[in-house]
Parts: structure tokens; sequence; C-alpha cells
């Protein structure tokens, strides 16, 4: 029987790689629903590739330009839009799997949804953890959802966690290919362009996550993930640099053993394994050749370089609504270097004056989607007025 899967962020880095993998397992999978924002041609394309039901577009001036650009490939599409249109292929009941790889904040309500529906999801936005984690693990226990991740780090670390029990990890350790500027002067730092900073030396991602992984603000907000994914404290969990970004992440046990998952630099494994669990499948995928890759290196995460890891401990160990904070912030100031607006170590610093504002006000319990969302709202206000001054 073919499983159905619903797409949020199909024009995006994972929707895209989510449809190659789908296309390889047609005879297990179907895309029942996708939504997607602005890339109006691509969503036609694939629209006319996979045949959907339903699919939502961000803009509700986007439903006529779509219909316009299907013509009579539309046959009886249903097309919605905005943030209830997203929720509603989230929580359609044809699919079974829900791929949520909407960049930032957007992806909290239909996420929400989805696992409140008792649907597994996969969750590459991680930002949707980060903001409002505890209310997501909490749909998924009452709805009976399930998250899976496909963040590479984190799909290492649900591989790795079968091999012993919670009580038995001495800590998770989280690779990180410490991104372009791992060897650049730190006296070079402040004037770092957007295109050095977008030129990951492994990965092939989205703007956002690109600077985010120049800044490590990627491994901090990947350190709230695991914290609410695995229910370890921060205290638990670790960094480590591995530029080759061949081990994904690894899991120490308390007995020394260290467990760690191994494959090539390619999203689709861990969208594939999200698809298929509990099973394993042939994939056709590159497959890596440790000879050829030879060497793996470790290295220390140096705190003078890469600020933003310790900014989002601090939020991990706060919890509440400052990882929410921590999240929006860095979200504009990563677009305002992207637009041209902010030096390089500006994001950071950003990030940390508006993390101070929160904190010398009130750190609050977040307990549902609209707390999360305005915490999200109060956060980018307070980081886009800093950076009017
Ligand atoms: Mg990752």
């Amino acid at each position: 029987m073919t499983k159905g899967v619903a797409i949020l962020g199909s024009t995006g880095s994972i929707g895209r790689s989510t449809l190659e993998v789908i296309d390889e397992f047609a005879d297990r999978f179907e895309v029942t629903g996708l939504a997607a924002g602005g890339n109006l041609e691509l969503l036609a394309d694939q629209i006319r590739r996979v045949r959907p039901s339903l699919v939502s577009v961000r803009k509700p001036e986007s439903v006529e330009k779509l219909r316009e650009l299907l013509g009579d490939d539309r046959g009886s599409l249903e097309i919605v839009h905005g943030a209830d249109g997203a929720s509603q292929v989230a929580t359609m009941s044809e699919a079974d799997i829900v791929v949520a790889g909407i960049v930032g904040a957007a992806g909290i309500p239909p996420v929400h949804a989805a696992l409140k529906k008792g649907k597994r999801v996969g969750i590459a936005n991680k930002e949707v953890l980060v903001a409002a984690g505890e209310v997501m693990m909490r749909a998924a226990r009452e709805g009976g959802g399930m998250i899976l991740p496909i963040d590479s780090e984190h799909c290492a670390v649900h591989q790795a966690l079968v091999c012993g029990h919670q009580r038995e990890v001495r800590r998770i350790v989280l690779t990180a290919s410490g991104g372009p500027l791992l060897s650049r002067k730190l006296s070079e730092l402040d004037s770092v362009t957007v295109d050095e900073a977008l030129a990951h030396p492994t990965w092939q991602m989205g703007n956002k996550i690109s600077i985010d992984s120049a800044t490590m603000m990627n491994k901090g907000l990947e350190v709230i993930e695991a914290h609410h994914l695995f229910g370890f404290d921060a205290n638990q969990i670790g960094i480590i640099i591995h530029p080759q970004s061949i081990v994904h992440s690894m899991v120490e046990y308390i007995d020394g053993s260290i467990i760690a998952q191994l494959s090539t630099t390619d999203m689709k494994f861990p969208i594939q394994y999200c698809l298929t669990w509990p099973d394993r499948i042939e994939a056709p995928y590159a497959r890596l050749d440790l000879a050829q890759v030879a060497r793996l290196e470790f290295l220390e995460v140096e705190a003078e370089r890469f600020p933003a890891v310790a900014l989002a401990y601090r939020a991990c160990r706060t919890g509440g609504s400052m990882p929410a904070v921590l999240n929006a912030a860095n979200e504009v100031a990563v677009e305002r270097f992207l637009a041209g607006g902010l030096p390089f170590r500006g994001i950071v610093e950003v990030v940390r004056r508006t993390m101070d504002a929160h904190e010398s006000r009130v750190v609050a319990r977040v307990s549902s989607v609209e707390e999360a969302l305005e915490w999200d709202r109060w956060a980018r206000n307070e980081a886009g007025a800093s950076l009017v001054d």
C-alpha cells in the first residue's frame, strides 16, 4: 500500500529533495498535498508532475496566478492559501506523513496542526522545535503524532539512540562542519561578505541555514532541537567540529562506547529514513567510500570565533520564551545581513541585545502556539528596532 505524503515548503531545498526521494520510490509513496511560498513556476511544474489533490500558496493573490499558470492542467486540484491553507495541507486525511521544510516561524502552525492530527511529521524546519518545542512535543504525545527529525545530526542521533536505553546515555555529540569561516583570521570576520558566508564547504542548502552555519547559530539551534526531541539537558549535549561532515552525530553511552552514524552529505538520506522508518530500504544515492574520504578530523569549538553557540546554550538553559526570542532575532538579523544591511558579526550582536532586553523583562512559559508566535513577534520587533538605531 502506498503512503500519502504532504510537503510543506515544496519548492525549497528540502521540499525538492523530498520529491526526488519520492520519485525513486513511486510504488511506495504518493504526494497528496503541497504548500509553497512565492516560486509559483516551480510549484506549477511540481503539480503537473505529482498531481496532488490540495495545494496551498502563501499569498491570496497567488491563487489566481497559479490557476492561470496551470490552465487546463489544473484538473480538480483545490488551491488554498495562507497559514490556514498550509495547515489544511498538513492535516489532510490522505497524508500519512508530513514533511515540514518551510523556513522559519511560518512552519509552526501547520506542524502543530499535523501533530495534533496524529501524523508522522518529518521536521526539517528546526525553528519550529526551537521556538515551540514543548508545545510540539505535547501535541505529538496527545494527538498520537510523532516527530522524526530531517536534520542530518538529529537523524543520526535518532539512529544511534537505538543502541541503548535513555538512562545509559552519557551525552549526545552533535557534529558541525565549522562552515566556510572556520579558518578565517578572527580579525577578518568583520569584513565577511554575503557570498563568502553563503559558500558552505560541504552542504548545499538554503540561504538562511547557510548563514546560520557560518555563524554556527545553526548548531546552537540544533542543541535546543536535540533537547526537545530526545529529552536531554543542555549539559548532556555537546558539539564537536568535524569539517568533512561524514560523521553526522554521535551518542556516547555510560560505558564509554560512542555510536556514530556516517553517510555522504546528502539530505536525501535523512528524508528517506523519515519516509521509510521503521524500515530501511535500498537507497540509490551515492554510497560512502571511506578509503576515498581517507581522513576524518575533529576539533573543539572556538568560543570566540562562534559566539552564537554560547547564546544558544544560554537560551536552552533559560528555556521558556528565550529560545523563541533567540530564533526570531536571529531570523531578522540574518535577513538584514543577506540584504547587505548588517556586518557579519552584527548578526550575533543583534541576537545578544534582543535576548538581554528579553531577560530584563520576563522570561515566560510557552504553553501554546499563540504564545510562541507572540514571543516570536515581540523579538522581531525588538531586533528590528535595534537595527534602526
Ligand atoms: Mg543539521
